[in-house]
């Protein structure tokens, strides 16, 4: 049976008896002004309290919306005296869409982002996500939702839009999986057909509640299939603290999710960049990377050719068997034509697979529909395992998803095991009897069914690579080094899957990113590494300020990347530099580089400004980010143990920095690391044994980390010890006094 569209297997069972209201709370549903609702959802679960605050200016103008708004929420309600821990009832999971959010002219506008104390990296995790309910949050009058405690029973929260009504009722019958939830609750909630459209639901699964590495999956409806599908808040855990809160599901529903029901400043305006970038998209996308038709797949050959596809826990970048989890294959399985995840959005790569039959688990031999994968699921459950069947690949994104498990830890995560089993840290007896080789899909398949069942060895797995280093150093007497140097984690958050061994900048890229080891800040290989446009510590350092914060701008907006940089006019670089001249345009100098794609990064001021009527340039559009990312970074020191310094978290292991085994070095040593050994570190490697180069290339490169961390820190305007200096939050106008108690402690 397949439930995308039949649902009478799941619907009848569930929703016969008599569902309890918890509680229900009427409002008024407010027009929206400029792109903001200028209002606030809480829930307390604990005392099942719903209020309603307003969104003051002062918020507006500082935090902007969207990611800004989740951390001031956050920063309202965490207590400031103890250290709140992602299970504590205090913990607060935040959702937000943004200013932007809801147009459907301009690629790219339905995001949300959602934060939390993550139970990975015990700080605060940001993960952005498609999907409709953050636009359709902000229509049905929130611009951000804070859920606060925990429930004593499994419930849902349902946000009416319409009727202006918000209602929390008992779930306990309920499954948690999210391609049941998502399905019987968007068929409760429409009354008609058409109205499917108009419901969002957000839910995990049961990998959530047995592992930390539970994601949320946010649905939107798909009329040309017929069936919700849905996009992942994949990193940090957040699922995990949603389940841990006793939330099934959240649902809203709300008719005229529409451009101008965002009632934008200067509807003209929007309409006329709206209208140019779409015509790009559609333009350049055919002879570019085809997204429209093959998603986010035409990565792999991409990563493959530059040796950046990890293989075998990110041991190697390349392998001949690539091709057969890459975009050919994938186009010959994904539904046609363009498959966007918000309406609207010319890009339309989200691509999945309409009937599909799992070999293993509780859905064996049943008809089902993945949405996926993208590049970052080939890569960690794919090339990271040295899997590389396509089905493979597809089954297990399938359980991640309807088990609300995250493909990035999974992934990451069970490379590291297998490393580890073929080492012999590991073996059947410590595993449960599972022969976790490279390759094995059967026993990886298994893992990922016992996170979902709280069984076994999965239960271990899932508790991240960090508690898995300790637990085999403790346990099984591993050598604890090997383990640092092979786990791939920084802050406790598995790595997204980009080799970055030959490119100091983009180990900065992951290292210093605010929330962990995600990439979602800076991807600077090619600029660095296949360019080699930052050869000094200070372009590096600048790069490593820019792009975050243009990137930390998505996120405060309710936008998507993608139609940013992944899609770039064909004259790019000679606009860059000048050599183009464009009716009414300049290339100011902050953004003369091709890298940043700067006739776009022009759209989207103008975009900004079209819906909020702020008049602002590219300049103030990056300080508008810098105030949020310095909060997020000072914010985390509230939740960071006593005595830690700051500095020290920025770690990254050293596979990250180069290679760690004899293999992995003698494979890269005529291209890369003889080169380094004569000209930068100035040593004769004749003579010299492998481990002798080895110890010098290691030495120099993390040296070359630190000094890189040195040279960043500078740059962001924080102290030696990576802490965001008084001064730096003076600058920005962010210096509330309990923020600089709480610095003027790390200084
Ligand atoms: S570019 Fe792709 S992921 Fe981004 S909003 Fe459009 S369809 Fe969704």
């Amino acid at each position: 049976m397949w439930f995308g569209i039949n649902l009478k297997w799941f619907v009848f069972p569930l929703f016969q008896g008599v569902i309890m209201v918890i509680k229900e709370f009427k409002y008024d549903v407010p027009t929206l002004d400029k792109g903001y609702a200028n209002k606030s959802l809480y829930i307390n679960l604990d005392t099942y309290e719903i209020k309603i605050e307003e969104v003051t200016k002062e918020m507006k103008e500082k935090f902007i919306g969207g990611k800004g708004f989740d951390l001031y929420m956050m920063w309202k309600y965490l207590p400031k005296n103890k250290r709140t821990k992602w299970d504590d009832p205090e913990n607060v999971l935040c959702i937000a869409g943004g200013a932007l959010g809801g147009t459907s002219n301009f690629p790219g506008s339905g995001k949300s982002i959602v934060t939390a104390v993550s139970p990975l990296t015990d700080i605060i995790i940001d993960s952005n996500v498609g999907g409709y309910f953050g636009p359709y949050l902000k229509y049905s009058g929130f611009d951000v939702l804070s859920i606060q405690g925990k429930s004593e029973k499994e419930i849902y929260i349902y946000i009416d839009g319409e009727e202006g009504k918000i209602v929390i009722e008992e779930a306990e019958d309920l499954s948690s999986e999210t391609y049941q939830l998502g399905t019987i609750l968007t068929e409760k909630y429409a009354e008609e057909e058409r109205e499917k459209r108009d419901v969002s639901v957000v839910s995990s699964g049961p990998g959530a509640e047995h592992t930390r590495w539970g994601c949320l999956n946010f649905s939107y409806f798909d009329p040309r299939r017929g069936y919700a599908r849905f996009k992942q808040a994949g990193r940090g855990g957040t699922g995990t603290v949603f389940r841990d809160k006793k939330i099934k599901a959240l649902v809203v529903r709300k008719f005229g999710v529409v451009t101008k029901n965002n009632n934008p400043a200067d509807p003209e305006a929007l309409k006329e960049i709206g209208k140019k970038h779409t015509k790009e998209m559609i333009d350049l996308d055919p002879k570019q990377n085809e997204m429209r038709m093959v998603g986010t797949t035409h990565l792999v050959k991409i990563m493959n050719d530059h040796d950046l596809l990890p293989t075998k826990n990110f041991k190697y970048g390349s392998d001949p068997q690539s091709d057969k989890i890459g975009h050919e294959v994938y186009r010959t399985l994904f539904e046609k034509g363009p498959d966007p995840c918000w309406k609207g959005c010319a890009v339309g790569c989200t691509h999945g697979v309409k009937e599909f039959v799992p070999k293993t688990g509780p859905y064996k031999g049943k008809t089902v529909s993945v949405d996926g994968p993208e590049y970052e699921t080939l890569g960690g459950v794919g090339s990271n395992w040295y899997v590389w069947d396509p089905h493979d690949v597809l089954e297990t994104n399938f359980y991640c998803d309807t088990y609300g498990l995250d493909t990035i830890g999974v992934g990451t995560g069970i490379a590291f095991v297998m490393e580890c089993y073929e080492y012999g840290i590991l073996d059947k007896e410590k595993t449960g009897g599972l022969e976790l080789n490279w390759g094995n899909q059967k026993a990886a398949i298994e893992l990922v069914h016992q996170m979902a069942r709280g069984e076994g060895f999965g239960v271990i797995v899932g508790q991240g690579i960090l508690r898995m280093k300790k637990h085999f150093a403790e346990e099984f007497g591993a050598d604890i080094n090997l383990l640092n140097d092979i786990g791939m984690e920084s802050k406790g958050l598995e790595f997204s899957e980009y080799m970055t061994k030959e490119s100091l900048a983009q180990q900065g890229g992951y290292g210093f990113a605010l929330k962990g080891a995600q990439h979602d800040e800076a991807w600077l290989i090619f600029e660095d590494m296949v360019r080699g446009n930052l050869p000094t510590f200070e372009k590096k350092a600048e790069a490593l300020h820019w792009f975050p914060m243009w990137r930390t701008s998505f996120g405060l907006l309710g936008l998507c990347k993608l139609p940013w940089n992944d899609i770039v006019p064909e004259d790019n670089r000679e606009y860059a530099a000048g050599n183009v001249r464009k009716e009414g345009m300049y290339v100011p100098d902050d953004l003369a580089d091709p890298a940043k794609i700067p006739e776009h990064v022009q759209n989207y001021v103008k975009y900004y400004t079209a819906v909020t009527g702020n008049e602002i340039d590219s300049v103030e559009y990056i300080r508008m980010s810098e105030r949020v990312y310095n909060f997020q970074r000072a914010l985390n020191l509230l939740l960071i143990p006593e005595g830690t310094i700051y500095r020290d978290l920025d770690y990254i292991p050293y596979r990250a920095m180069g290679p760690v085994t004899e293999e992995e070095y003698l494979s890269r040593e005529d291209e890369y690391y003889l080169k380094e050994l004569k000209k930068e570190i100035g040593v004769n490697p004749e003579g010299m044994s492998v481990k002798e180069k080895m110890a010098a290339v290691r030495k120099h490169r993390e040296e070359s980390y630190e000094k890189l961390k040195d040279a960043v820190y500078k740059r962001r305007g924080w102290t030696e010890n990576g802490v965001p200096t008084v001064k730096k939050m003076k600058e920005l106008g962010m210096d509330f006094p309990e923020i600089i108690e709480l610095l003027e402690k790390h200084q």
